[in-house]
């Protein structure tokens, strides 16, 4: 958005705005992309193909030619050979100063071209009468069209003469570090001295790289571990256990907790009894049981006097919830509450005016809950299940149903160690890295979609000897309603292909009544094969089914993949997923399925999910607001630790510096993150 404020876009002020360079410590901290070595010059006839290097010759002509575009082609020669300049682009300023005899010192890769030995679009300049070549390495800056390397670099000089870039770390610290000052590592990087080799100076461990990146990770910290802070100095009741109910259901359960399970149940105790509210992310793969964990939690919060509430992204996955927790918990004399749009209204009133009378200690549902009318009388804890399905907003809105609530996110989309650390600075995590005993892997096919009736066959066979399947219909992103054609295609054409079979359609569109009436009967085997659109992604726990078939696998995301895959292998009989896809493969659609079939690890998949994809579009970095980095990784995990740790001490002890900092690394920028 262009607001009154802002320079045109073709000024310089525009131009330099797009780089996010306002401030002189935004054009100080513009640093180099690469270097180019201008100390020396090549005589033509040693140019060698593929290889920049830089060259003084003479102009002897010029023109303008069309073949078939319109381009400026200069021909040039010094002592021992000659050359073509070829332009594509250029300005009317350019083809002036080309005139015959000019001498220039040209930068650029010699190629042989159509007329012979041509460098397109070299860097060039005028040779000043007696000028020197540069003593160091020249570097060479990102930029923008019509912003030349000559006027970035100028700009930057003037602002580094102005700027005190005084060491916003304690110099201990950075003693402890073991990296240089940050005032001699940016001049050093704009200026590096003539004794350095360009290899190392572009080394990503050089030191002074090494402390810019340490910078502006601590400066991505800072940011993201504020809120962290500012929480912790915010009050929440502290929940006192009684211990009465949660050990009641540990004895009343089927199974014991896996020691991840465990785990996590007792990072989540202490955090609840903090003064402080919780915030935390509580990740495991499709089926390591996240649900009991809930279930203790939410016990938790009630023995020490509190209301608590689940909040799940669909009302297939919140039903399966309540059954699931109300099986669990009405035994032990814990009313559950039942929220969800598609109660009748006079249920739905019941419901509310027992919740916010504080007579039901528990409440579970869909986006009903956060609705206005709903209040309770004392919620003490909010946990919301695939949090990545709400916004950010629908998150908060649970929360805020409490004065101070402890919140839980539940999550079985693996995020890779250092994206959380980053990406959800503001969350502690817990994680369940072990699926409870006795489940059996399940096994994974790919199949070229030529093959789709040996499939049925398959289907067919495992159905009448009592299991049952899920059959995903092609996924349509771009179009709803063409999504919606193709599920009802793909019902069509299966109840003909397996007549003595019982096939349902579940799908997106569907009144929420008519999707749990079928999800019913799905889980009555009154219905054999199921197909279904990606509403079934999440969740859904029928462990009968031991057989799922995705049609155009291609079209999926690895993350999709997997969870939908996850819907199968949950009873004791051997499961398959058999991925259809449609020839030819992608490249990108062809390492996925790869992926996707060499490994059933969600960690795993997530890791190689990021290196597909990049942290950008796996986390959707514009709604995170997110500082993209420019110099440092995250995949640097022993710096982005680093960085954590003293970000945290840094707040606490020396906030004034951590204000400087995040100033100096972020204070111009915050447009851009915006953008
Ligand atoms: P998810 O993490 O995908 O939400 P669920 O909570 O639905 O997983 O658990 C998957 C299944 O595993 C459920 O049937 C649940 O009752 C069962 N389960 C959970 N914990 C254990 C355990 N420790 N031992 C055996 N089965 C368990
Ligand atoms: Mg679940």
């Amino acid at each position: 958005m262009a607001d009154a404020k802002a320079p045109a876009a073709n000024s310089l002020a525009g131009r330099l705005a797009r780089l996010g360079l306002k401030r002189d410590a935004d054009f100080a901290l513009h640093l180099p992309l690469r270097y180019e070595d201008e100390t020396r010059i090549t005589p033509l006839a040693d140019a060698r193909p593929g290889v920049a290097a830089q060259f003084e010759v003479e102009v002897v002509d010029s023109e303008i030619a069309y073949r078939p575009r319109r381009q400026l082609i200069a021909r040039v020669r010094d002592a021992g050979g000659a050359l073509s300049l070829r332009f594509l682009n250029f300005y009317p300023s350019q083809q002036k100063v080309l005139q015959p005899g000019v001498r220039l010192r040209v930068f650029g890769e010699v190629h042989e071209g159509y007329l012979g030995p041509e460098i397109i679009h070299p860097r060039f300049h005028v040779v000043a009468a007696g000028e020197s070549l540069p003593e160091g390495l020249t570097p060479v800056y990102p930029t923008t069209a019509g912003l030349g390397q000559g006027t970035l670099r100028r700009l930057i000089e003037k602002a580094l003469a102005r700027l005190d870039l005084g060491d916003t770390l304690p110099p201990e610290l950075v003693q402890r570090l073991g990296l240089p000052g940050i005032a001699e590592s940016i001049r050093y990087l704009h200026h590096p001295p003539p004794e350095i080799s360009q290899a190392a100076l572009e080394a990503r461990d050089f030191p002074a790289w090494r402390r810019v990146q340490f910078d502006e990770l601590l400066a991505q910290q800072l940011s993201l571990r504020r809120p962290t802070v500012a929480r912790r100095a915010r009050g929440a009741p502290m929940l006192r256990p009684t211990a009465k109910l949660t050990d009641a259901l540990l004895r009343s359960l089927p199974f014991r907790l896996t020691g991840a399970q465990g785990r996590a149940w007792r990072e989540i105790a202490a955090d609840l009894g903090q003064p402080h509210p919780m915030q935390r992310l509580l990740q495991g793969d499709v089926g390591s049981g996240k649900t009991v964990v809930a279930a203790l939690t939410m016990l938790h919060a009630v023995e020490a006097g509190h209301q608590a509430a689940l909040m799940a992204p669909t009302e297939i996955l919140a039903e399966q919830h309540y059954r699931k927790l109300a099986a669990w918990l009405e035994p032990l004399g814990i009313e559950v509450a039942w929220l969800t749009g598609s109660l009748k209204k006079k249920d739905k009133d019941a419901a509310i005016a027992r919740v916010g009378a504080g007579e039901t200690p528990i409440a579970i549902g869909t986006h009903a809950l956060i609705e206005d009318k709903v209040e309770f009388a004392r919620l003490g804890l909010a946990i919301v299940d695939e949090q990545h399905r709400f916004g950010v907003r629908q998150r908060l809105a649970l929360k805020d149903k409490g004065s101070f609530a402890h919140q839980l996110a539940m999550s079985a989309t693996p995020i890779p160690r250092t994206l959380a650390m980053s990406y959800y600075a503001d969350l502690d995590v817990s994680v369940l890295d072990e699926l409870p005993p006795g489940r059996t892997p399940v096994t994974t096919k790919l199949v070229a979609e030529a093959r789709r009736g040996e499939v049925l066959q398959r289907v067919h066979d495992a159905c009448r000897a009592g299991r049952q399947a899920y059959w995903v219909c092609p996924l349509i992103e771009e179009s709803e309603s063409l999504q919606l054609k193709t599920a009802e295609e793909t019902y069509t054409r299966l109840v003909a292909d397996l007549p003595d079979l019982k096939v349902g359609l579940v799908h997106g569109r569907l009144k929420a009544a008519e999707k749990a009436e079928v999800m019913a009967a799905f889980v009555r085997n009154e219905i054999q094969v199921l197909v279904a659109t990606t509403v079934i992604e999440v969740g859904v726990d029928v462990p009968n089914a031991s057989l799922m078939v995705i049609e155009h696998a291609e079209r999926f995301g690895l993350a999709q993949l997997h969870q939908l895959r996850g819907r199968v292998g949950r009873g004791a009989e051997a499961s398959a997923c058999i991925l259809l896809y449609a020839q030819p493969l992608g490249e990108t659609a062809r390492a996925r399925l790869k992926v996707i079939y060499e490994s059933t690890d969600g960690f795993a998949i997530a890791r190689e999910d990021l290196r597909l994809r990049g942290p950008g579009e796996f986390i959707g970095a514009r709604q995170s607001g997110m500082p993209l980095l420019r110099y440092a990784d995250l995949e640097d995990t022993a710096l982005v630790e680093q960085a954590r740790a003293i970000a945290e001490e840094m707040l606490r002890e020396a906030p004034e510096r951590a204000e400087a900092h995040l100033q100096r690394w972020l204070g111009g920028r915050e447009e851009l993150l915006k953008a």
